[in-house]
């Protein structure tokens, strides 16, 4: 059998069509190998979504055709936000690649491999921790966002179609599934809401733990905090960007919603029954930032103790947005501010981290097991939030019930119980 590797950059969205595209792949009689010497054809799916990404992704471009070069007859095919975003107009230099498709395109990816149907395929490796899309690209279009460009308008997938990927993947053994998309809050289908859909989810697969990502604050669905109320297998984990929260900022980005939204959803957050960890990501140095509105973003960040992870990114001029085409070189912070700014935050980020230590030690909590010695707490994200480190070698996917005893960073250590 003919042997394909995948290798993934960027987001949980991308890990998803990576599933997509390796479904095409065995389904075409590939197998999927994790070691990508002995392999006759590789597929890159990059990530393009700022220029660090691009930066990252071209890189990989220059090792794929190394490798393509190394032996006659290795299939190259190049997949996602970067040929998304910069579509081979045949200047390039992308001949090398055997196939170039843009982000989830697994129809052109059928076509090339001659094939009809796709199916979910065994993940190489079996991946304990697996994401099943809902819906694909996005219509916010905030100001300084590729996305919308990149991905199009968003699409939701049918209840059928989720309720038929969930399958595979539970069948195939995963023990937590990740949920996303652009702007997951949004999804709707006739009658059906997101908060619905996981709610069917959570019924259907009760030994699974299911995991919501991507909350947009302004489509955040009021039954949200009751669906968790009620179903121990939804993690208690809120993954929301707010991005900032000073009113002049949201509004020059195109984000609907105001300071004192936000501050009565963490209001909500922090007074919910069972603890909870929100998760969020923010742009320090946005074009006109002024001291007072960074103040206030980190006041806000400061003030709630349920913000158990902060992802900072300093503000990035992408050619094809709004923000591109209007803003001015004396709207844009200085290098050296936005650089203090982003220390600031990582100082409040670290101060979290210990209040969090704090909270936790002690505690008897659940940790998925992800490897022999690190595993994941339901208030932390696999590969993107802390792990967790037992004292001792246990069997990967299972849950373990553990008694935590310190913390690192955002990293957690735990004793096994059983
Ligand atoms: S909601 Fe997210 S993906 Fe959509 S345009 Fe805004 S930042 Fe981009």
């Amino acid at each position: 059998m003919p042997e394909a590797f995948l290798l993934t950059l960027g987001c949980p969205k991308n890990e998803a069509d990576s599933d997509a595209f390796a479904g095409c792949l065995t389904g075409a009689g590939w197998g999927i190998s994790r070691n990508i010497e002995n392999t006759d054809l590789l597929l890159l799916n990059t990530c393009a979504f700022i220029q660090p990404a691009v930066d990252e992704s071209l890189d990989a471009i220059e090792q794929a055709l190394e490798w393509k070069n190394n032996k006659p007859g290795r299939i190259l095919v190049l997949a996602g936000c970067l040929p998304g975003r910069y579509p081979d107009d045949g200047s390039g230099g992308l001949e090398d690649f055997d196939l170039i498709i843009g982000p989830g395109d697994t129809s052109h990816l059928e076509e090339y491999l001659s094939l009809t149907s796709a199916s979910i395929p065994e993940p190489a490796g079996g991946r304990i921790s697996r994401y099943l899309k809902i819906s694909e690209g996005c219509s916010n279009n905030c100001a300084y966002c590729t996305i919308p460009l990149i991905r199009g308008a968003r699409r939701d997938r049918s209840p059928q179609e989720i309720l038929i990927d969930a399958e595979h993947i539970a069948e195939q053994g995963a023990v937590e599934i990740g949920i996303v998309g652009q702007d997951t809050a949004s999804w709707k289908y006739g009658g059906d809401s997101i908060t619905r859909l996981i709610t069917q989810l959570a019924g259907t697969y009760p030994d699974i733990w299911f995991r919501l990502y991507y909350i947009h604050p302004a489509f955040y669905p009021d039954d949200f905090l009751p669906l968790l109320a009620e179903h121990d297998n939804v993690m208690p984990y809120i993954d929301m960007p707010v991005q900032h929260v000073s009113d002049r900022i949201l509004k020059r980005m195109g984000r609907p919603y105001t300071g004192d939204h936000l501050r009565k959803l963490f209001d909500e957050f922090e007074n919910f029954e069972k603890m909870l960890s929100v998760r969020t990501t923010l742009i320090a140095g946005y074009p006109g930032e002024t001291e007072d509105d960074f103040s206030e973003l980190v006041q806000f960040l400061s003030q709630y103790r349920c913000i158990r992870t902060i992802a900072a990114f300093p503000y990035w001029s992408e050619e094809g947005t709004r923000e591109f085409s209007r803003v001015s070189s004396e709207d844009l912070p200085d290098r050296s501010i936005v650089q203090s700014r982003l220390a600031r935050i990582g100082d409040v980020a670290d101060e979290h981290n210990i209040v969090w230590a704090d909270r936790l030690e002690g505690r008897i909590m659940d940790i998925l097991a992800d490897t022999p010695l690190l595993g994941h707490s339901r208030l932390d994200a696999p590969g993107v939030d802390g792990a967790c480190c037992f004292d001792r070698s246990v069997e990967p996917g299972r849950i373990i019930r553990c008694r935590i005893t310190g913390g690192t960073g955002s990293d957690l250590t735990a004793e096994v119980l059983k």
